[in-house]
């Protein structure tokens, strides 16, 4: 109880601190925080939600989310703290990308406090970073809906291409693995010696996604458009991959074997990607 209270102030006082600086704004740059028993997507601006919660249990409730949620949402998991701190400001939903009438892909954004995360960066030695890919959602099926009328496919594959559609939310995104490669770069300059992972949790399990201990050196130091280059260089290959037939999507087994060879062609020397699906 009193770290939570401590944990609370400190939070407060950031938030305090913030909205007595130069630029005076009736409303603080960040609300306060809230403590809920349970992790959900705020779409609020109002609070962000405060979580006490081991990992464990926390990535339980975001299994949950993964699963019903309409958005997604993020959170800062401090292990030392068993604290789960929102981080989300404010979710999108999904949308299709679509170059040359073809769907290259399809994403949903959280924009995150970066003031907080920053903040939380300074002040931990360890921390996660984590957010939820939804498996189900308007736009999937409309991805699907595009898929299946451009094929001419029957009915009956329908799971089958859901799945192949869904299989990606176990992955992060392009620009997942961009955000990770800067924040990493933040983090370890500010403090060389703490440790920072980032994590995504799906309908299919847990992917965290790090820099090696040579990327840190690789990307020390280096601009966003280099990042960007890079990581489109990673997708460029995993695009690359043999579809399996349809038919391997007709079973979980067969989803999750294809999102392990997607992970392993998004990983390399400087980057990670590692993939725990669900035991049961
Ligand atoms: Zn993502």
């Amino acid at each position: 109880m009193h770290r939570r209270l401590l944990y609370l102030a400190m939070v407060g006082a950031m938030v305090f601190q913030n909205s007595q600086g130069i630029i005076r704004q009736d409303k603080p740059l960040e609300p306060p925080p809230r403590i809920v028993s349970n992790l959900v997507v705020n779409n609020s601006t109002d609070y962000i939600n405060v979580v006490e919660k081991n990992e464990e249990e926390g990535v339980r409730d975001l299994r949950q989310l993964a699963e019903n949620s309409q958005l997604e949402e993020s959170w800062v998991y401090l292990p030392l703290e068993t604290l789960w701190v929102e981080i989300g400001k404010t979710s999108f939903p999904l949308e299709i990308i679509v170059k040359n009438k073809e769907i290259i892909g399809y994403q949903e954004r959280v924009e995150n406090y970066t003031g907080i995360v920053f903040k939380l960066m300074q002040a931990h030695w360890t921390l996660v970073h984590y957010h939820i890919h939804i498996k189900k959602s308007g736009v999937v099926k409309e991805g699907i809906d595009y898929i299946v009328d451009g094929l001419k496919i029957s009915d009956s594959s329908l799971l089958e291409i859901e799945n192949l559609v869904s299989s990606a939310t176990a992955l992060p995104s392009a620009l997942d693995i961009r955000n990770m490669v800067v924040h990493s770069d933040a983090y370890y300059t500010l403090n060389s010696r703490g440790q920072i992972s980032h994590k995504v949790v799906s309908g299919y399990g847990v992917t965290e996604y790090t820099v090696t201990e040579e990327g840190r050196r690789f990307f020390s130091g280096r601009d966003v458009p280099f990042v960007d280059k890079y990581t489109e260089g990673l997708y460029s290959k995993a695009e690359g991959l043999k579809l399996p037939s349809l038919r391997t999507f007709g079973s979980l087994e067969g989803t999750i074997s294809w999102i392990h060879q997607l992970k392993g062609a998004l990983s390399d020397e400087n980057i990670q990607v590692t993939f725990h699906p669900y035991a049961k």
